[in-house]
C-alpha cells in the first residue's frame, strides 16, 4: 500500500481538473484494503476510484482516496461452451477486453476502448454498441467498508440497469470492489446490431467478420467520434439519454421531426446529444471549457484547472434542454 498526504487529483482524472486531497491510499490488494479501513476513522469521507474517467472533482477533498490498483486475471473455471475470468479490478478495462478478444473469447469486444478499470465497469453498467457489460458479469467481489466483510455479488444482485447498479446507487463508495468475474462464450457470437457496424460488416466475407475486425471497426468508429482524453480532458457522455413515454415522444416527434430516437423495451430513450445539439451547444467554447465539436454529450477541458466550472456549464445545458423541451437530463458523470 501507498500512503500519500495532500495530494493533487489532477493526474488521477480524466478530466484533468486540479484539487487538492488530503490522503491518498494506493491499494494494491483485498488485505491491503481490509487494514487501511480498519485504520480511518468513521466519521471519515471516502471516495473510492479508478480511473478516474467517470468522475469530476469540483472542489478539494478533506477525507480520504481509496485509489484501486489491485491487479491479476486468473481463469477460474472453464466449460464447453465458457470461459469465466476473474479480473482484479484495478486492471485496465480495454488491456483486458484485448486480451478476451486476442483468445477469441467472445462478448465484450463491443466495449473496446472504453477509459478506466475493470473495477468501474459494473458500477455504471458500462455500455457501448449495442453490448452492456451486465450481460458478461458473472460475479463481483469486494469489501463492505461500512463493516470491512468480504462480500461476493452475483450477477442477479447487482440490479443493473441502463448505466447504473446497486454499486452507483445504495453501495456508493461502500462497496470496495476488489475482482471481477466476467463469464465469456468460447464459440463465434458477434453483435452487430449498431448500426454503422452492421453497415461496414454487410458486405464482407465470413472469414472478415472475426471478432479481431469487429474490436478494430469499433476502436476506428470510437477515435473518430470522441476525443482522446490523453490530450483532451473529458469524461465520455456526461449527461444519461433520457427516457421519455411514447406520448410524450410523439408529441415531439411532431414538432421535431429530425428528433434521434430508440425504442427500447420502457419507453423511448432520446439522443441527448441531439438535445444538446439542438440547443446550441454543440462546439461552444469559452474560459477553457467547452462543448466538443463532434459530440455534443461530451464536455471538454481545454486548461482549466477547476472543476466547478464544468460542473456550472453542464447545469447551464441542462436548464436550457429542460426549457426548450420540457426534459430534465440526468447526469452519468459522477460529482464530487
Ligand atoms: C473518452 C471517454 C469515453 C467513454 N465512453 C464510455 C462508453 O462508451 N460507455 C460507458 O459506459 N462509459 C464510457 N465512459 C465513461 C468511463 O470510461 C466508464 O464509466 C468507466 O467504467 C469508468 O472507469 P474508471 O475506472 O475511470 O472509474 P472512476 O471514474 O474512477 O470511477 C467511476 C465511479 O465508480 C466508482 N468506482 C471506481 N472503481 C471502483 C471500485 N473498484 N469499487 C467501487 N467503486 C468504484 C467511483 O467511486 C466512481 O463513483 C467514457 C469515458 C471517456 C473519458
Amino acid at each position: 500500500m501507498i500512503f500519500k498526504n495532500n495530494i493533487s487529483i489532477k493526474k488521477y482524472n480524466s478530466f484533468k481538473v486540479d484539487h487538492k486531497i488530503k490522503k491518498f491510499y494506493r491499494i494494491q490488494s483485498k488485505e491491503e484494503m481490509i487494514k487501511v479501513k480498519k485504520s480511518i476513522s468513521k466519521n471519515e469521507k471516502i471516495i473510492i476510484l479508478g480511473g478516474g474517467s467517470n468522475i469530476l472533482f469540483t472542489k478539494n477533498f478533506n477525507g480520504s482516496i481509496l485509489y484501486n490498483n489491485i491487479l491479476g486475471k486468473e481463469i477460474i473455471k472453464e466449460t464447453k461452451k465458457n470461459i469465466y475470468i476473474k479480473f482484479g479490478a484495478g486492471e485496465n478495462w480495454d488491456k483486458s477486453v484485448e486480451f478476451c478478444v486476442k483468445n477469441k473469447w467472445y462478448g465484450i469486444e463491443n466495449l473496446s476502448l472504453i477509459p478506466g478499470s475493470v473495477g468501474a465497469a459494473p458500477i455504471q453498467n458500462i455500455g457501448a454498441y449495442g453490448t452492456e457489460i451486465k450481460d458478461y458479469i458473472y460475479e463481483v467481489s469486494g469489501i463492505n467498508l461500512s463493516n470491512g466483510k468480504s462480500q461476493i455479488y452475483e450477477n442477479k444482485l447487482c440490479n443493473f440497469s441502463y448505466r447504473n447498479s446497486i454499486f452507483k446507487r445504495k453501495l456508493k463508495n461502500i462497496f470496495f470492489i476488489t475482482h471481477v468475474t466476467i463469464k465469456l462464450s468460447k464459440s463465434k457470437k458477434l453483435n452487430l446490431s449498431y448500426n454503422e457496424v452492421k453497415k461496414y460488416f454487410r458486405n464482407k466475407k465470413s472469414n472478415e467478420i472475426t471478432i479481431d475486425n469487429v474490436r478494430k471497426k469499433i476502436i476506428e468508429i470510437r477515435e473518430s467520434k470522441l476525443p482522446d482524453p490523453k490530450k483532451l480532458g473529458n469524461c465520455g457522455s456526461f449527461f444519461k439519454n433520457p427516457l421519455v413515454d411514447f406520448y410524450f415522444f410523439n408529441n415531439l416527434k411532431n414538432k421535431y421531426p429530425d428528433i434521434i430516437a430508440f425504442k427500447n423495451s420502457n419507453g423511448i430513450k432520446i439522443s441527448a446529444a441531439w438535445l444538446i445539439e439542438k440547443c446550441g451547444w454543440k462546439g461552444y467554447k469559452k474560459d477553457n471549457i467547452g462543448v466538443y465539436k463532434n459530440h455534443a454529450l461530451v464536455l471538454v477541458n481545454y486548461g482549466s484547472n477547476n472543476g466547478k466550472k464544468i460542473f456550472k456549464l453542464s447545469e447551464k445545458i441542462k436548464e436550457s434542454v429542460n426549457e426548450k423541451f420540457n426534459i430534465i437530463l440526468e447526469n452519468e458523470v459522477n460529482i464530487f
